[in-house]
């Protein structure tokens, strides 16, 4: 039996994961995501995956973020009818997270017909709220560290990534004619240092790894992540200014509402408002107290009387209008909204108002993809285009990576040197050249590794012959 692999998506990029398996004549897909970020990896969306659809047999994913998860709708649409496999937080994330992403689409198009700039007349949006929900019966959500069947010759095994709630390595067992091999997908790989997430598992064997990149060029500064935030909170407050960071509403909303409480009960910072302008953040926030073993939060953070998501000082926004009277604010307050990567959503609407504001703040703290909004900010683009204008840049724009969910260089490399053995062949993937270059270059210097691969888009490689 012959197993190959081709790379879909997410291969020179942090955007579209999507890796397709030939397992003998088991045809599988780990990850299905959408493309995000620059127009020519969007347009890809649009274009043929790169497979006849109604023959791949299983979907597995990592985890549910969008660009890993955001194009089943579209494989649904195409006649996908088959299993899609995942952990239960992911399961139950999807069910927010999908039908969101599709009126995001139906948003855009609406917008695009109003505004008149699409390509297609009407303009159309990828997927529909329909096609979302039709991706929810295939769903077969699974435990943590159990090895799972999914063909008399695959099993699986979900192991702890970190990264976000559900998020999980793959281990695959593949049984040959002759010989039994394994597979790993790293997924999005987690901090060893999270304040919310535990830190990922180590695994110890593979023949053949694929591992994630983001920030494979990137050293996060050892800084105290509380005090940083607390710093510059407090400059802003100072200036009688709005501090506005983009986070997506699953993650990195809730580790920054537990370090600003946390911050503002200790005096560090003053009590203001936090707005969380997100209807998707409550529903999300209730899945950290549901999947309460996946996270450090206890029931002392969780339950009444202490609980940090319904501190008094925060404020869930729900509806639109709410949001919008949100762009009055003139006096210190933070307001959290999506998209992380301003691509999309509410924080259009908050950068539009606040970026010409001097005393105002645009704090990033995930990672910015190139072509988004966000980089742009990043690299000091002094306008950015929203809403077809082009709006001055005057507000302060601040990172802090050390609030990322993903793994920096040296943590990639240290959940690296939790393989015993060499794997025959290693893939760099989920990260943009730069990065990913830069990994396989330290994997060779520091492990003397070899066979070490960064593949390109629609790439295909024979992993084994005749097994
Ligand atoms: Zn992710």
């Amino acid at each position: 039996m012959d197993v190959n692999i081709k790379f879909l998506g997410g291969a020179r990029s942090v955007t579209g994961s999507k890796y397709l398996l030939d397992i003998g004549d088991f045809r599988l897909l780990v990850d299905c995501g959408l493309f995000q970020g620059l127009k020519e990896l969007r347009r890809r969306n649009w274009q043929d995956i790169g497979v006849e659809v109604n023959t791949i047999d299983a979907v597995i994913l990592t985890h549910a973020h969008i660009d890993h998860s955001g194009y089943l709708p579209r494989l649904c649409k195409q006649g996908y009818q088959n299993p899609v496999y995942c952990t239960e937080p992911t399961a139950a994330l999807l069910e927010l997270l999908l039908p969101d992403a599709a009126q995001l689409q139906e948003e855009e198009a609406r917008y695009a017909a109003k505004k008149g700039y699409s390509k297609h007349n009407p303009p159309l949006p990828l997927y529909t709220t329909e096609d979302a929900q039709a991706v929810f019966p295939l769903i077969q959500s699974q435990p943590f560290d159990e090895w799972i069947s999914i063909h008399e010759r695959v099993k699986i095994r979900y192991r702890y990534a970190g990264h976000i709630l559900g998020a999980a390595i793959v281990e695959m067992l593949i049984q040959g004619d002759h010989q039994q091999k394994k597979l790993v997908f790293s997924g999005d790989l987690g901090r060893y240092h999270d304040p919310v997430m535990y830190p990922p598992v180590h695994i110890e064997h593979a023949d053949v790894l694929l591992v994630e990149s983001t920030y494979g060029n990137r050293q996060v500064e050892k800084e105290e992540v509380t005090e940083r935030l607390a710093a510059l909170v407090n400059r802003v407050v100072r200036r009688e200014g709005v501090v506005l960071i983009p986070a997506f509403s699953v993650g990195r909303t809730q580790t920054l509402l537990f370090l600003l409480t946390r911050l503002m009960d200790e005096g560090k910072i003053p009590r203001l408002f936090i707005y969380v302008d997100s209807p998707m953040a409550i529903s999300a926030t209730y899945l950290y107290k549901k999947y309460q073993d996946y996270h450090k939060l206890k029931d002392e953070d969780l339950n009444d009387g202490h609980d940090v998501f319904n501190h008094p000082q925060i404020r869930y926004y729900r509806t639109q209008q709410a949001s919008m009277s949100l762009n009055e604010l003139r006096h210190p307050a933070i307001i959290i909204s999506a998209s992380g990567m301003c691509t999309g959503g509410r924080i259009l609407h908050h950068l539009y108002h606040r970026l010409p504001r001097y005393e105002d703040m645009v704090l990033l703290v995930g990672y910015q993809a190139e072509g988004t909004r966000g980089r742009d900010l990043l690299e000091g683009k002094e306008m950015i285009k929203i809403f077809g204008e082009h709006v001055p840049v005057h507000a302060e724009v601040a990172m802090l990576a050390g609030l990322s969910a993903h793994a920096d260089r040296e943590e990639l490399l240290q959940w690296l040197s939790g393989f015993k053995a060499v794997p025959k062949y290693t893939f760099i993937i989920h990260g943009e050249t730069p990065a990913a270059t830069a990994m396989k270059e330290q994997i060779e210097n520091r492990f003397e590794w070899r066979h070490v691969f960064v593949p390109n888009f629609m790439e295909s490689f024979r992993l084994f012959d005749g097994i």
